[in-house]
């Protein structure tokens, strides 16, 4: 074993472990439950000040997102929660994951089920079972004799299961302040990481008609859902258009009483961009087609959205990275394959403003987003020696030179 490779008996053993992902997983932290999110973000100060550093709780701004009226609509999330650790340390290295889930209140409470080695549950794997192989980590690194030439930045996010609009801003402030990122989604269910993500984008047409009695007056009525069905077709014409990426028609809302002419109807797409190359051409496509099906009489179409998760590519800092982690993981038992996926995260856009970034560091896991959901407990110890020593060896030479 390379001398790297940080002894297991510094790590906390796997019950422990264990009962730390119970307990927190059987916290809602839908990011939409103010309660729940207020709860988690409580463990989780506790938690990183238990590393021995001061914890920064953030506000963030609200999100604003459009209703299917057109409306804005602000919601407000929970707090970002920072930590740095000796920001003067000549090496320096971001690790982070968000603490929200998709699982509402009904969807947690009691719902965690242990088959063997399994361990079923909401969020278990995406990714309280990252945050508990995180917080592991940095729990072993710190006891080892190089930390002190290592600096650290932790960071906890309330926002990535809707995209992280709001924590957009804390992303862009870490351009150059770090070595590499490491993020804790999810491994797939066979250890395999992802190396490269297609970007993604959500966009909302609102499409204004008139209304109209549809006995008395049919004719004066200009019909907002035929004008979006017609817009939702040309949008997916868009696929196969533009290399791999694709266009998923994936909402059309519109319409009320039968004895109308319907004056207003929306319509949701969301979009995933294979190269970054295409993404200026690709939202320049969807300005046109909204501008032309604003210009006919009596109708008008605005167009909201963008591809907020630029594509991640395999750059070359990023496969050295992952080089080296396959170099530490192996001699423990680990042989990580490395995939390409349509699915997008927070590595996006921590790739987007150019730190070289792995982000599925956390444990084994499958049925993500679903009541099935599961995690592999026998792969949270591992993960975090694994990532323990991954910082032991950056702390003792930079591992991208
Ligand atoms: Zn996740």
């Amino acid at each position: 074993m390379g001398p790297e490779l940080v002894s297991e008996s510094l790590l906390p053993d796997q019950a422990s472990l264990q009962r730390r992902l119970m307990e927190w997983a059987a916290i809602s932290s839908w990011t939409y439950d103010p309660t729940g999110m207020a709860r988690m973000a409580a463990v989780l100060e506790t938690e990183m000040a238990s590393l021995g550093v001061e914890v920064q709780r953030r506000e963030l701004a609200p999100e604003v997102s459009l209703d299917d009226q057109g409306r804005e609509h602000h919601a407000k999330l929970g707090p970002l929660l920072v930590a740095r650790c000796r920001p003067q340390a000549k090496r320096q290295v971001l690790l982070g994951i968000h603490y929200d889930t998709v699982y509402g209140p009904n969807l947690t409470a009691g719902a965690l089920v242990q088959h063997g080695e399994h361990l079923r549950g909401p969020g278990v794997a995406d990714a309280k079972g990252g945050i508990v192989v995180l917080l592991a980590a940095l729990e072993a690194f710190e006891q080892t004799a190089a930390a002190s030439d290592l600096g650290w930045e932790l960071f906890f996010n309330p926002d990535e299961e809707i995209g992280s609009p709001c924590s957009l801003e804390y992303f862009e402030s870490c351009r150059d302040r770090f070595d590499f990122a490491l993020l804790f989604e999810p491994a797939l269910a066979d250890g395999g990481m992802a190396i490269q993500r297609k970007g993604s984008g959500n966009f909302t047409f609102v499409v204004r008609g008139k209304s109209a009695h549809a006995g008395r007056d049919f004719h004066e009525g200009r019909n907002a859902v035929v004008h979006a069905s017609r817009l939702a077709e040309r949008i997916a014409d868009c696929n196969g258009q533009f290399g791999t990426s694709t266009f998923n028609v994936a909402r059309l809302v519109g319409g009320g009483p039968l004895n109308a002419v319907p004056d207003l109807c929306t319509l949701r797409v969301n979009v995933r961009v294979d190269v970054a190359s295409r993404q200026p051409l690709i939202e320049s496509r969807l300005r046109a087609i909204a501008h032309e099906f604003d210009s006919v009489a009596g109708f008008h179409c605005e167009l909201h959205g963008s591809i907020s998760s630029p594509p991640k590519p395999p750059t070359p800092q990023v496969w050295s990275l992952a080089k080296r982690i396959e170099a530490i993981a192996t001699p423990l038992g680990q042989e990580p394959t490395w995939i390409e996926t349509g699915g997008v995260c927070d590595g996006n856009k921590l790739a987007a403003v150019g730190i070289p970034t792995i982000d599925t560091l956390g444990p084994r896991g499958g049925g993500l987003h679903s009541e099935r959901e599961w995690v592999d407990l026998t792969s949270l110890v591992p993960r975090a020696r694994l990532v323990a020593s991954l910082l032991n060896a950056h702390a003792r030479a930079n591992i991208l030179e």
